[in-house]
């Protein structure tokens, strides 16, 4: 029963067979998406007898499991990953060479699952790569979006989004699991009884029932059998949707929950909708929980010795709610035991800082779509309210803490109420945590709270996505940090070996090009692979400030447009970025940058030292040939702002330089790496505060005393990059009409010198490539294998899955 094929010659009978059995067919005629689909098919076919294995082990020995509740898994395509993970690649590959196919061109006809905006949905794909590689037994549980996150394309330099249907050819990967589903109920009302003990119950009546079907994916791990689930939840009409007297409507409502990934990672919006989507796929998880632990164990008594949720920010806090539920009002628990189990249960994790990004909805949205669990909310919120007086001893800081308060439901106090654990993602941002968002939790709780430096997973991001890269490392250190990525740290014997510098030079150029070629092929823009390259892809938001980085590049530009004596080293600046469709300062931002590529890249004079690119439609596999083209990766948010950031862990790793400010977990890169060997600059997160504490800042003064600035931001309204002079005015007024929120113009100078700092030494060919070996050398500890270990060993307290 092991593998279906185990070498060339079997896997191409069975791929052919396939092909035949399921198009009618050769291979000659079968189209590549039949081919994509055939192979896809197979190998979730060959993955099947893990995943079952997995499964029975787990049931058998009683063990642990994990669940990460997370709105978004940012997955990217999963072809290539899963063959390399299974170890099949090279048979694989070959056996459609013999067949004449070229693997990459199937490879092609995947598309990005896209079931989130960014960060933080990418960190949750990276934890399932790790736990599964480490044999932990934890699965994630999420939508089934019916579109990913909008396809970004470029139309007069503006954003413009189109739906992204990744599910058009179907999902190979996913198996549908009617028999495993459950009711989500919604709306209605709440009758109250007693019953023949004199208890007072409760009976939920609600007006709308939803049918959860859950589409099951396999995560499997490299060089293991172990194979955890990705259960993605899709909407469905119920047997009996109760009061729905419209039926049209009533399908129309169903569909609605699952059409589409909120996108916006940042902002509090969605409203209804959105607080549907999140109860739909917290109360399904908990059902299908819930159920399978009734199949193995006779109660619910020891259900946190044997299961705990992870929950990745406050879009699936509802959970806490619902677990009560469902203890109390299914399973006849007391109000305290059925908090006790919850609470062991449930852990948080706190991805922002930004007030407006912490999640509070409007209490008649939650009373009116959630009645029942509005009650609960309501019951946790005055007990919580009595303890602050009781056992804290600190009423005093009531209006700081509490779950309902202005009319609103604070679903970040909500979440650190019910869980036993809060943790923040990056050193910094859990001391910001502590001391300020969350200061007076802290005070009465701090034995909740916790750090998990986030991660990524090595393997896409350095073994797979950068091959190049990791064969120079096998030949220099061996393969050994293939599993075990801190034994990176071995390179560091290696970097001042000039062989190996100049080699790094050669591999960091090939990647060059791989990318040249596809701006070439997408946007037909010719650009210099000597010219360092200087990447700033993420989400646009004003805290990340792609602004500074473009005031800079206007900078350079006037400079050398008014003293041609003067030239910089040749660099191409790119930017990736989707803008949330409603962040109109954003959308600006995007088209700024586009119609500055367009009058700088045509300006003869200035284009062989300074191109812009805008690469479109920001994703995971846009990342996977960005990301390891660096030289210098931009990681400028305003200190404070940024909680980790995980792409300034996949620059480092692929041995790019950081740019950045003393943010987020860039402060651990330095410290891994040392000052010399990253450009930082800029305001620290404690002077950031102190300025906004004072209240002395004035961007005028900054305006009025610099003439380079002056200039540069007049260029946003003086028609310098666009006929229309008021293209840009948003941009304008929020920096010099809201008092430059973000504190670019303190920073600009600094800014401008770290970016001269990095252009000298640039040009010390061999000094910079020992930088760039050190990078790659101390990335190791930013392998998500290490994050998830953490959580594992401190909050989980999951153990290996032996799967014979
Ligand atoms: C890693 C990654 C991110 C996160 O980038 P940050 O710079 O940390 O904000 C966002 N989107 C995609 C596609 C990524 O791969």
């Amino acid at each position: 029963m092991e593998n279906k094929f185990s070498n060339k010659e079997e896997f191409k009978n069975e791929f052919k067979r396939r092909i035949i059995e399921k198009y009618g067919r050769s291979i000659e005629q079968a189209h590549k998406t039949e081919k994509y689909m055939v192979l896809g098919t197979m190998i979730r076919d060959f993955v099947g007898v893990n995943w079952k294995a997995s499964k029975e082990t787990i049931a058998q020995k009683g063990q642990k499991q994990m669940f990460y509740f997370s709105m978004e898994f940012l997955i990217g395509r999963l072809l290539t990953n899963n063959l390399m993970n299974l170890g099949v690649y090279d048979i694989v590959k070959d056996g459609l060479a013999d067949l004449g196919i070229d693997i990459n061109e199937i490879e092609d006809m995947e598309s990005d699952a896209g079931l989130g905006n960014g960060g933080l949905g990418r960190l949750a794909a990276c934890f399932m790569d790790s736990l599964a590689s480490l044999n932990l037994p934890g699965h994630g549980n999420c939508i089934r979006y019916e579109y990913g996150l909008f396809k970004q394309k470029i139309v007069d330099h503006e954003q413009v989004e189109v739906p992204d249907q990744w599910l058009r050819l179907g999902n190979v990967w996913e198996v549908r699991k009617p028999k495993h589903a459950v009711d989500v109920k919604f709306g209605g009302h709440i009758e109250m009884y007693m019953n023949e003990h004199g208890k007072t119950k409760v009976n939920y009546v609600p007006d709308m029932i939803v049918r959860a079907v859950p589409y099951d994916v396999p995560i499997v791990g490299k060089n293991t059998k172990v194979t955890n689930t990705l259960r993605l939840w899709s909407a469905e009409a119920a047997e009996d949707p109760c009061n729905a007297n419209d039926f049209g409507q009533y399908i129309a409502d169903v569909k609605a929950i699952c059409q589409n990934v909120y996108p916006d990672d940042s902002t509090e919006e969605g409203r209804k909708l959105r607080i549907k989507q999140e109860y739909f796929f917290v109360s399904a998880g908990i059902a299908q929980i819930v159920k399978a632990h009734l199949r193995v164990y006779p109660s619910l008594d020891n259900l946190a010795d044997k299961v705990c949720i992870q929950l990745n920010d406050t879009h699936p806090v509802l959970a806490i709610p619902e677990l009560m539920r469902v203890l109390m009002d299914d399973y006849e628990y007391e109000w305290d035991d059925a908090w006790g189990i919850t609470h062991n249960t449930i852990s948080y994790t706190n991805h922002t800082v930004l007030s407006e990004a912490l999640e509070k909805w409007p209490i008649p949205y939650i009373q009116s779509l959630l009645p029942r669990i509005y009650l609960i909310i309501d019951e946790i919120h005055h007990r919580f309210e009595y303890n602050l007086s009781h056992v804290y001893n600190r009423p005093d800081i009531a209006k700081n803490v509490e779950i309902l308060k202005d009319g609103q439901v604070h679903m970040a106090n909500l979440a650190i109420v019910g869980s036993h654990s809060v943790n923040g993602v990056a050193a910094l941002h859990t001391e910001i945590l502590k001391k300020d968002v969350f200061k007076d939790f802290y005070a009465i709780m701090p034995e909740k709270f916790n750090n998990k430096t986030n991660g990524i997973t090595h393997r896409r991001w350095l073994l797979y996505s950068n091959p190049q890269l990791t064969k120079l490392l096998h030949d220099t250190i061996g393969n050994r940090f293939d599993e075990h990525p801190e034994d990176l740290i071995q390179l560091m014997d290696h970097v001042e070996d000039k062989q190996l510098q100049e080699s790094f030079m050669q591999v960091k150029l090939e990647r060059k090009k791989i990318l040249a070629d596809y701006i070439k092929k997408t946007l037909h823009i010719d650009v210099d692979i000597h010219s360092i390259f200087d990447v700033q892809a993420k989400r646009l938001h004003a805290y990340k400030r792609q602004l500074l980085n473009v005031m800079n590049i206007i900078a350079e530009y006037q400079h050398m447009k008014a003293d041609p004596s003067y030239r910089i080293y040749p660099r191409t600046f790119i930017f990736a970025a989707k803008a949330a469709p409603a962040y109109l300062f954003a959308k600006q931002v995007i088209k700024l940058i586009n119609c500055m590529a367009d009058v700088i890249n045509n300006d003869p004079e200035i284009s062989p030292y300074m191109k812009v690119i805008f690469i479109p439609n920001y994703g995971v596999s846009i990342a996977e040939i960005l990301m390891n083209a660096a030289d210098v990766s931009e990681q400028i948010s305003t200190a404070g702002k940024e909680a980790s950031g995980t792409g300034n862990m996949k620059f480092m790793m692929n041995g790019a330089i950081t740019l950045g400010t003393m943010d987020g977990a860039n402060v651990e890169i330095v410290e891994r790496v040392g000052m010399e060997n990253a450009e930082i600059f800029g305001l620290r997160a404690e002077q950031v505060d102190e300025i906004v504490h004072e209240k002395s800042y004035n961007v005028w003064d900054y305006y009025h005393h610099d003439e380079k600035l002056k200039k540069v931001i007049d260029a946003l309204v003086d028609g310098t990059f666009s006929e229309e002079k008021e293209d840009f005015r948003l941009v304008y007024n929020e920096l010099m009409f809201k008092n430059d929120e973000y504190l670019l113009l303190p920073d600009f100078e600094a800014y401008a010198e770290a970016q001269k700092h990095i252009e000298a030494r640039y040009q010390d060919r061999s000094g910079w490539a020992k930088m760039c070996l050190i990078n790659v050398a101390q990335s190791g500890y930013f392998s998500s294998d290490r994050t998830i270990q953490q959580y594992a060993d401190t909050i989980w307290h999951i153990q290996p899955v032996d799967v014979e």
